[in-house]
Parts: C-alpha cells; structure tokens; sequence
C-alpha cells in the first residue's frame, strides 16, 4: 500500500518517513515491574530476533475493503429481509460485537424466530451468537468456515483501521464506528487474559519523524485507547514522534474456535453453501437474512464498491518477552507493524488495494524480515 492511502484510510496510526536519527528524547525508562502482563509504556523492551531462519510460516489474506466504508443496513431482496453487514476492512475483528449488536438490531425489527446468517467469519460469527442469545433459531450459511477465513488471516489487533477512503465516508458512516468500536471494545474487554479467547493486552507504538495529526480523536474515541500519549517526542525506536496506548491483541485461531464452539453448544446450526448470486437466496427457507459474506459480497450483490486489500503476514518463532507491538513506515523497507502473539511474533506491512492474489510472495517475506530486524537494531531503550 501507498502511504498516503494508508492515512487517508481512516489508519491513524500516525506513521510517516524515517529520518535515520537515533533519539531517547521524551521517551522515559521506568524501570521494568517484570511480574506486569503488560510494562508501563516507557519500560525497556527486548528487541525481536528477526530472521529468515525463525520464520514459521507466511499466510495472505483479503480485506474486505468497501470505499464508502462498512455496510450495515436493512434492505428487501425479492421476497426476503436482508440486513447487509460487511466490508470492514483492516477493522473486522475489532469492530465485530459493535456491528453485530446494530445488525442484529436492524434484524430484531421483522420476525426473527428464525434467521439465516450467511457467512462464517468473524462478523457472522458474532452476529449470529448476538441473535442466538436474542431467541432466534440461527443456521449460519457459507463456503467455508474457521479455519479457513479471512478472519483466522487477522493480525489482531483491537485498532478499527484502513476502514474507508477518506473522501467517500459519509457522517453517518463515521457515526456508525465510532459507536461499533465503542459496543465492541467494551465488549472485547470481558475476555481479556481468558486463555480460551486467546485475547490479552498489550502496549503498541506508532512512530513518525513528522508531527502526528492529532486533529481527530482515534475510531471510537480516546477513551477506548488505555493509557494514550499522542504525537510525544521521541520513542523506543528513535523515530521523532510517537502514539502509544494500551490495546488488546485477538488470536484469530484461538478466538474463533471459541466462536465457533460456543455458537455450536448453543444449539446453532452451520451449513456448506455458496451464493453465486442474490436469486439464491430464494433458495433458503428463512425469511430474515443477515450478510455477513465479506469480500463475498461484492459479487453476490454486485456491490462495486469492495475490492480486496490484500495482506500477508509471516510468523517468527515466539519470544515470550516481547509485550508490545508497533506500526510505521520507513523508507529503506516501507510499513512494517508487529504484534506479540504467544505462539509467534507477527510481522506484518502490506495493505495493496485491488490485489486479488493468495500466493505468498517471497520478496515481500525478505523486505518485512529485514524491516522488522532493522528496527529491533533502532531500539533506544533495550531492557
Ligand atoms: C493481513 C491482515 C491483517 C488484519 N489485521 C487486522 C487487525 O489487526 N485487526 C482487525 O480488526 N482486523 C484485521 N484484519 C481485517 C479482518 O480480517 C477483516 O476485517 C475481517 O476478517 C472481516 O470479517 P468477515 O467475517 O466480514 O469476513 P471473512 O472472514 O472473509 O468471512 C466471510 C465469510 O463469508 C463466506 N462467503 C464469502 N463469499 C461467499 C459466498 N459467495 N457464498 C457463501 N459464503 C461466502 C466465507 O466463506 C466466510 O465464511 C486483517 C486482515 C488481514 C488480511
């Protein structure tokens, strides 16, 4: 992905080009507390060990990318009630209990004894749990299921991001996430350091050499981000500027399993169907829809708007003192972001929009491996 479509995508992450200084300024180093889950923001931190003969394995996946930004919205196809909730982006698992709770919501205003949710990745997942736990009857309709979505392929991060091009979101839109993030997050919090969920916390860095805007507050609010300092001198990689917060890290493996048996034990159905095209639906015997098909939909539909924002992500062996995750740019390697997962340190950095393929490409695992090792050299505040 370009930069610019990186920030104008809503990413505020804050990241922009590296000068090559090395700086502590601003960026104190309270000692570490070390029984802490997570260390205080300015604690020292291990560098990760990044190397071509520590990757474990590389996937790829497609963003549902919508331009206007996610749908969620109530409409009639042929004889049956269809509320469309899809295209999220970066942001699918972050924002999936706040779009689930307005989807079903939208759901809850027809008949809903019984509702067909099509599509079985994180959104679905959720959707249909929301209105299981509502009453409903749910059979969850798609082509594949955990763990073979888009959603396993998810960094995790809770940061909704790369949600929309900036000049195509309407305030409604813009509404709609802030209040999604707000229901999700606090939705999220509940299963954090529930080893079942695979969901835990973590502190995460953003750097910049240029000032970072600070005009608008991130998706869903300040308050949803523990701990945020924004656009403060200096930071842990020697950049000029940092954001740091507090956020929750999801395993994707781990979280929809969980999903997937809770929505089972409670009596939820799931069948193997593809939808070539909306006259499908017709096909089904519930009367109340909810999509939940992702990058699916844009064919089912023949909603234009979504293209694939394809991003492929390889595993290095786990440390377990790495606590912390972080996102940029630089121009010698370009975006690179990194999450502590406890069965391997993520290295991620590629968003590119209209890109359709699934192949792992082996220049783009060379360019993040020696991205992410150039920046545990710049490390300022080493424990
Ligand atoms: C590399 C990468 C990193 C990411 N990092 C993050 C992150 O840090 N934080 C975050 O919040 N999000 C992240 N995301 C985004 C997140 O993965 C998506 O927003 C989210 O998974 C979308 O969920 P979904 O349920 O809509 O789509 P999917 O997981 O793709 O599920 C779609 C479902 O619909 C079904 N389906 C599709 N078409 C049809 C059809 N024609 N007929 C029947 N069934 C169909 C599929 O089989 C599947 O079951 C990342 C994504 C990638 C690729």
């Amino acid at each position: 992905m370009k930069r610019r479509d990186f920030l104008a995508s809503g990413a505020g992450l804050g990241v922009a080009a590296l000068s090559g200084c090395t700086t502590t300024s601003g960026f104190a180093s309270p000692p570490a507390t070390g029984e802490a889950l997570v260390q205080p923001i300015g604690a020292p931190m291990q560098p990760i060990i990044s190397s071509m003969n520590r990757v474990t394995r590389t996937i790829v996946g497609l963003r549902p990318f919508r331009k206007p930004g996610p749908r969620l919205e109530a409409v009639k196809v042929g004889s049956k009630n269809v509320v469309h909730n899809y295209g999220h982006g970066g942001g699918g698992v972050s924002l999936s209990w706040g779009v689930a709770e307005l989807a079903a919501t939208l759901a809850k205003q027809s008949n809903y004894d019984s509702v067909a949710v099509l599509g079985s990745g994180v959104i679905g997942l959720s959707t249909a749990t929301l209105l299981q736990r509502a009453g409903a009857n749910v059979t969850i309709y798609a082509k594949d299921f955990p763990p073979n979505t888009t959603s396993n392929v998810a960094g995790a991060m809770w940061h909704p991001v790369t949600l929309y091009e900036g000049d195509q979101v309407t305030p409604e839109t813009l509404a709609m996430l802030d209040l999604a993030s707000r229901i999700a997050f606090n939705r999220f919090i509940r299963f954090a350091n529930d080893s079942k969920y695979g969901v835990y916390w973590i502190r995460q860095y953003s750097f910049s050499d240029t000032p970072i805007n600070t005009d608008r507050p991130y998706v869903g609010g300040d308050a949803l981000y523990p701990g945020l300092v924004r656009n403060r001198p200096g930071g842990p990689f020697g950049f000029a500027y940092y954001d740091a917060f507090y956020t929750l890290m999801i395993d994707p493996d781990i979280y929809l399993r969980a999903l997937v048996n809770d929505f089972l034990a409670a009596g939820g159905k799931m069948r193997e169907k593809t939808f070539e095209s909306e006259a499908d639906l017709e096909n089904l015997a519930e009367t109340n829809i909810v999509n939940c098909m992702g990058l699916g939909s844009g064919k089912v539909f023949g909603d234009e708007s979504i293209v694939p924002a394809r991003g492929q992500l390889s595993f290095l062996l786990p440390q377990s003192n790495i606590e912390y995750g972080y996102a940029g740019s630089t121009p010698e390697h370009g975006l690179l972001y990194s999450f502590p997962r406890k069965t391997g340190i993520l290295l991620g950095g590629s968003v590119d929009k209209g890109d359709w393929s699934l192949e792992p490409r082996q220049d783009e695992v060379r360019r993040m491996v020696d991205g992410h090792a150039f920046l545990a050299s710049r490390l300022t505040v080493k424990g």
